[in-house]
């Protein structure tokens, strides 16, 4: 079978080196193994993320030279590629979780979510409580008359495990670290963990390549697949990019954004320096991206975090 990966940024500003290396890891992941790459923009958040910064995130990979097969400019089977025009499949999908019994109305407020009682995740979620689960109907429609509902689906009360292709193996009991988590919101927005599987089955993608510190949407993310049917992909988590501080690269950081580094230095330059700090580059000379494939070996990448060191960039 051929492997099929993909870039999913969630374009909510111009990408930063983290969306890149991420990126990098992924083309080189899939492009090793003769693999196709696809690009899907994660736009469902259209306030935060607006066409024009989708547009522009595929105009700089492009710029990079890391160059998809299906997606936006190019088109493909699986069309559309920007995900706030693929609604009607996560309803779809929705429908038949909701067929399963496993779908519930939450008419929890941001407040009540975040009492003081309830269980943090490391990132400082919630652990949903579960309040709304067992609603009768009439509760439940009573309360839809004040305020429109989330969606939430039941997990159970398993471990699910599964053996990343850098991080190695990962378990998480469902019901204690996750809960029941959102699939829609009450606003009428779909979840990430909803669309990124459905989509992620629906364009045939077999191998996933993101950050680690979606490693923990992964056992959620399988039980998804589970649930619709659907073959999971191999999952690979690779490290974080971290600015001198130590902090996760954000938008505060408009000197490693794209809009400042394509004024500085070549798609070569960019991508030497990222696989030198990811440990595939032997030193921060200029490379494209097609010749880092002879280098490239998760065996090399870091599993902790990388800190972008001072005047790298
Ligand atoms: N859209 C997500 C992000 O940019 C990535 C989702 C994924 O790779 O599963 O963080």
């Amino acid at each position: 079978m051929q492997t099929v990966g993909r870039f999913a940024p969630s374009p909510s500003g111009r990408l930063h080196l983290g969306n890149l290396l991420c990126s990098l890891l992924a083309w080189l992941s899939a492009r090793q193994k003769n693999g196709r790459v696809v690009l899907r923009i994660e736009d469902l958040d259209t306030a935060r993320c607006p066409v024009r910064y989708g547009e522009q995130a595929a105009e700089d990979l492009r710029w990079l030279g890391l160059v998809w097969d299906e997606g936006p400019g190019i088109g493909g089977p699986h069309h559309p590629y920007e995900q706030s025009r693929r609604t009607a499949l996560y309803e779809q999908a929705l429908r038949a979780l909701r067929e399963q019994g496993l779908v519930y109305p939450c008419f929890c407020t941001r407040a009540e979510l975040h009492a003081a009682s309830a269980p943090h995740r490391e990132d400082g979620s919630v652990v949903y409580a579960g309040t709304c689960r067992n609603l009768t109907g009439a509760q439940a429609a009573e309360r839809a008359g004040q305020r429109p509902p989330a969606m939430r689906l039941k997990v159970p009360e398993e471990v699910w495990s599964f053996t990343d292709g850098h991080m190695g193996a990962f378990s998480m009991n469902l019901a204690q670290e996750c809960g029941d988590f959102l699939l829609r919101r009450s606003d009428g927005m779909f979840a990430y963990q909803l669309a990124v599987v459905v989509d992620d089955a629906a364009m045939g993608v077999t191998e996933v390549v993101r950050g680690s510190d979606l490693l923990s949407s992964t056992p959620p993310q399988l039980y998804l697949y589970h649930l619709l049917g659907q073959q999971p992909p191999a999952f690979y988590h690779g490290p974080l990019l971290l600015d001198s501080q130590g902090r996760r690269l954000s938008k505060r950081n408009a000197d490693v954004g794209l809009e400042v580094l394509r004024e500085q230095y070549s798609p070569a330059e960019i991508l030497g320096k990222l696989a030198y700090l990811a440990g595939f580059n032997p030193s921060a000379e200029p490379r494209t991206a097609e010749a880092l494939l002879a280098d490239f070996d998760w065996g090399r990448v870091p599993k902790t975090d990388l800190r972008l060191p001072e005047g790298l960039f």
